[in-house]
């Protein structure tokens, strides 16, 4: 007979923008790989189903990434098991009811998250209702290497990790082999199979056809030294002898709209584009030549499908950390805090040194993998299939743990 329409809730939180980025690339890659067999709904379900902290995450990241000591501490005083897993079970028995609710809301026949925070709770959720053997419940780690330990569950069905070092990790946390994929970190399927020419992009984006252009961005919040950054290009990409450019920017703020106007009300000497959010980052990315950012996994993961060398200024402690030599001991980048040495170094690209920019560009290449979001997703649509049929998922409609409390 004709299946049922399956559903899938995907967990995430706006902490930063890879989590939502990476939700709404496995929406994607679900919806052109399986069409209308899947109903897909990406939900923050701490948000609108519980109350401090767990609704006030994505404030309270945001606080603490910008006092980066705070979150040093917040990241590793939370590593050990016991620590994050009494507090998690505190907030979860507070709140049990709410996101219980929350959660069978969308009667979920496959559960993903993408979230370091959002297994031990949902799986608590699903234990108490007696589903933990029916509904298949996975995790995708957006982190590229030192990611935290609250990832890691051993209830998991599958744990995708993007590389073989989270891999490493997560075994060593207790994971078994057969729960571990290594696929890659899952991009919008609008950037992987994106044919793009550069040429054309350029006159769409309205930037100089023929300069060479170097991207400037930090992450969905435009962290990290943009503004210095900017600033110090606005000089070096300036021929001092000429008086001509000798290469174009385009600096991305994401969200952060003080640094846009405060970059807009420079006046520059070179060809400056300044732009806030943008949803079509494929294509800026396809027109530059290099990028610089903070260590963020998703514009990492991006910039190398679109093969640009990458200089990381920043990273937020922690989970960014490992980024830094994933890129640069695969000769795919190189890091630097100092704004002089990032403006030197593009020029240089720009200039003498164009043979070592085309070689970034070629193990950046060499380490993309433009295919794990499909790869993922039809690991899951397997897994599904294995549980068999799925119609008969008996879904409680009153909370059985609280009437255990
Ligand atoms: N991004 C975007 N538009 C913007 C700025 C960023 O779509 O204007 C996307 C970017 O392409 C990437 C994500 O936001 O997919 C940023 O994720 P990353 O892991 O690099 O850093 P985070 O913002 O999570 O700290």
């Amino acid at each position: 007979g004709a299946e049922r329409t399956k559903n899938v809730l995907i967990l995430m939180s706006d902490t930063g923008g890879g989590h939502r980025a990476s939700a709404e690339a496995i929406r994607d890659a679900f919806q052109s790989e399986f069409g209308d067999e899947y109903r897909i709904f990406v939900k923050d379900v701490w948000k609108e189903y519980t109350g401090w902290p767990l609704n006030d995450m994505e404030r309270s990241y945001k606080f603490m990434v910008r006092h980066v000591q705070l979150w040093k501490v917040a990241f590793h005083s939370t590593s050990p098991r016991w620590i994050h897993s009494v507090y998690l079970a505190a907030i979860a028995a507070y709140y049990a009811k709410e996101v219980e609710a929350g959660l069978m809301e969308y009667k979920p026949d496959i559960i993903i998250s993408v979230h370091p925070l959002m297994q031990h709770i949902p799986l608590w959720v699903l234990k108490w209702q007696g589903l933990q053997k029916k509904v298949v419940f996975v995790t995708v780690i957006t982190d590229l290497n030192t990611c935290h330990r609250t990832w890691f569950h051993p209830g998991v069905s599958r744990c995708y990790c993007p590389s073989e070092e989270v891999a490493k990790r997560s075994l060593l946390d207790g994971l078994e082999e057969s729960q571990v994929r290594v696929f890659g970190l899952p991009i919008r399927p609008s950037f992987c199979r994106a044919v793009l020419s550069k040429d054309d992009l350029r006159v769409e984006l309205e930037m100089d056809p023929h300069l060479p252009a170097v991207l400037l961005m930090g992450g969905g919040e435009g962290m990290g030294p943009v503004k210095k950054t900017a600033l110090a290009l606005g000089e070096s990409l300036l021929d001092e002898g000429s008086g001509k450019p000798i290469g174009q920017l385009i600096v991305i703020c994401g969200r952060n709209k003080v640094l846009a106007s405060t970059l807009e009300a420079v006046d520059w000497k070179i060809p400056v584009k300044v732009k806030g959010f943008q949803t079509q980052m494929e294509k800026w990315m396809g027109a530059c030549d290099c990028i610089i950012t903070k260590a963020g996994p998703g514009t990492i993961a991006e910039a190398l499908i679109r093969g640009l060398p990458i200089i990381l200024n920043d990273y937020i402690p922690g989970q960014e950390k490992g980024n830094v030599p994933y890129v640069v001991d695969n000769g795919a980048g190189v890091f630097t805090r100092s704004s002089k040495e990032t403006a030197r170094l593009v020029a240089e690209w720009f200039s003498t040194k164009t043979e070592e920019l085309k070689r970034m560009s070629e193990n950046a290449l060499k380490l993309a993998q433009p295919n794990a979001v499909f790869d993922i997703v039809k690991d899951i649509h397997e897994l599904a299939c294995q549980r068999g049929p799925l119609a008969n998922i008996p879904y409680m409609l009153t909370s059985s743990f609280t009437s255990i409390i």
